[in-house]
């Protein structure tokens, strides 16, 4: 739906003050650097949390810093996040060297590892990216806690175009609800963003350590090296930029205009955009994607309409979720007719009954959607179309909804490169648990809960398309990774060897793989 706003502004706008919340006011007259705390918008670019933390430093006359708490396998992850993620802040500590900031590397989680960091420092206030999930903010509880009393604490959404507090002051319904919220306030900001000045003052305090990137990298993906990296997608900021409006093969370049049309068509996986990725590790501003999809709107209009609800609206929804409903990844989140219906279906004699081992070995009868399950193992990214179908297929073959969820959360998490995100959480719980849906006609299993099956795919598009072409991509993964992107990232699959044919030589990236 088209977004009923003027055009954003091209000259740059100031930071909107009710992007930040102060969690902790800190010394009346601040004095000692301030702090970024970084943790979900991993860039230097397009960065209004960073934007924030050069302002308060430059307000008070104290050098800025930047620094990055690698907790030991935050939310499960493995090494495919783990090493998309750590590649990208290797490339991030020279850009933000650039700009004359420091980037400080500690281990383990904020709140064990700030407050002994900042009191060394002398700092006067950190400054931290929003996330909406649980374990961030109760992080942020315990810092609000173990900061000295002078030590400000800032929370900004960088993540947002709309703050998700300013978006709305409670749980939403659905899409029709918040949309027209965030459409009234896209004028004030979806705007341009100001340059970042250079530091106020020069950093000279005690200097990050250096960082061993190899070291460090082999040693976090050797132990999580379970799910192993996947090698088409670049991880950092310049790829994601090159991702989304790159000259060879750019989405908004590129493919844009087959956004309308062919984005539900999981045999044309090219008319998406492919920035979750980015966009999950906050290496590419969503506000950024935005402004470049409006100045297209003109020759493009329904494409841009339909990619800026997909990123703003139904994105900043599951922000929206995760904040305001404290159970968004189990069937208490549900809706009352959701849990109801569910629970009344609960018992239902279900065709087949698969454990969570035969579902993530893709074992199952149906060929489409172990093709699913396989392109997100062995590519790290399944079709979002695809995504639907999936999650209400487990809750057909399991026992019950609950179980259904959890299997779905786990498998979503593990192996998606996007996963671990609210709209990972929202996606399982608007097709198991009808979240931010409506009610269907009543039917076995799903109770009021909307289904989706194998004939309604195979009017839809070309199943058989599909499969041949996750075939391929298994045997293309499988093969010998890329030496310079890829390094030594071995791919180790052998709990799920397929009985494929002769491994293709490993394609150059994600957007090539997928023409
Ligand atoms: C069961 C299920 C699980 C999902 N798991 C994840 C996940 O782990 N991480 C994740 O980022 N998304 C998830 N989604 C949402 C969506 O499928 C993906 O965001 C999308 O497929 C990503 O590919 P893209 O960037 O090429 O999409 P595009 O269609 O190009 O969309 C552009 C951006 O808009 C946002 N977006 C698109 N669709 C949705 C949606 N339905 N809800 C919220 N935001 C959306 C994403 O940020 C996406 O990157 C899930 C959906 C379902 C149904």
């Amino acid at each position: 739906m088209a977004p009923a706003v003027v055009a954003p502004a091209a000259t740059p706008a100031p930071f909107h003050p009710d992007r930040v919340r102060v969690l902790k006011p800190g010394s009346p007259c601040p004095s000692g650097p301030v702090v970024y705390w970084m943790f979900r918008d991993q860039r230097s670019a397009n960065n209004w949390a960073l934007i924030h933390a050069a302002a308060l430093a430059a307000r008070s006359h104290a050098p800025l810093a930047v620094a990055f708490c690698l907790s030991h396998r935050f939310l499960g992850a493995h090494a495919r996040q783990l090493g998309f993620m750590l590649r990208g802040l290797r490339l991030l500590r020279g850009r933000l060297a650039a700009l004359g900031l420091p980037f400080f590397l500690l281990r383990g989680d904020a709140p064990d590892a700030l407050p002994g960091f900042l009191s060394r420092l002398g700092a006067s206030a950190l400054v931290a990216d929003f996330s909406p999930l649980r374990p961030v903010r109760a992080w942020k509880d315990a810092l609000c806690e173990r900061l000295p009393a002078a030590v400000a604490l800032h929370e900004v959404d960088a993540h947002n175009v709309v703050p998700v507090w300013v978006a709305s002051g409670k749980l939403e319904y659905g899409a029709k609800t918040i949309r027209p919220k965030i459409h009234r306030l896209l004028t004030e900001y979806l705007v341009e963003f100001p340059q970042l000045p250079p530091p106020a003052v020069p950093w000279t305090g005690e200097a990050p350590p250096e960082i061993d990137w190899d070291e460090l990298i082999g040693e976090v993906v050797r132990e999580a090296g379970e799910v192993p990296e996947i090698g088409w997608c670049e991880p950092g900021e310049e790829a994601a930029m090159e991702a989304l409006m790159g000259r060879k093969d750019g989405f908004l370049t590129k493919t844009l205009k087959l956004y309308d049309s062919d984005r539900n068509d999981p045999v044309k996986p090219r008319a998406l955009s492919g920035l979750s990725p980015y966009l999950h590790f906050g290496q590419i501003s969503a506000q950024r994607c935005a402004l470049e999809a409006w100045k297209l709107r003109k020759s493009c209009r329904q494409s841009v309409d339909a990619f800026l609800e997909e990123l703003i609206v139904r994105r900043e929804l599951a922000d929206n979720f995760c904040y305001y409903q404290p159970h968004y990844d189990s069937l208490q989140g549900a809706w009352g007719w959701a849990r109801k219906t569910l629970m009344d279906h609960a018992a239902d004699k279900r065709e087949h009954i698969y454990t969570k081992e035969q579902l993530e070995k893709a074992e199952t009868a149906d060929p489409l959607w172990n093709a699913s399950q396989r392109e997100m193992v062995y590519h790290g990214k399944m079709h979002g179309f695809m995504r639907m179908y999936w999650a209400k297929k487990i809750l057909e073959w399991t026992n019950g909804p609950e179980e259904a969820l959890s299997i779905a959360i786990y498998l979503n998490d593990k192996y998606e490169l996007d996963g671990r995100d609210p709209s990972g959480y929202v996606g399982c719980m608007w097709s198991i648990c009808g979240v931010h849906d409506q009610g269907w006609k009543e039917r076995p299993v799903f109770g009021k809960i909307r289904y989706m099956n194998y004939a309604g795919c195979k009017r839809k598009f070309n199943v058989d398309g599909y499969i041949a072409y996750v075939n391929k991509l298994v045997v293309s993964t499988r093969a010998p990774p890329r030496t310079i992107a890829a390094g030594n990232r071995q791919q180790q699959f052998d709990f799920l060897l397929s009985p494929l044919s002769q491994p293709l030589s490993a394609s150059a990236t994600c957007r090539q793989q997928q023409a």
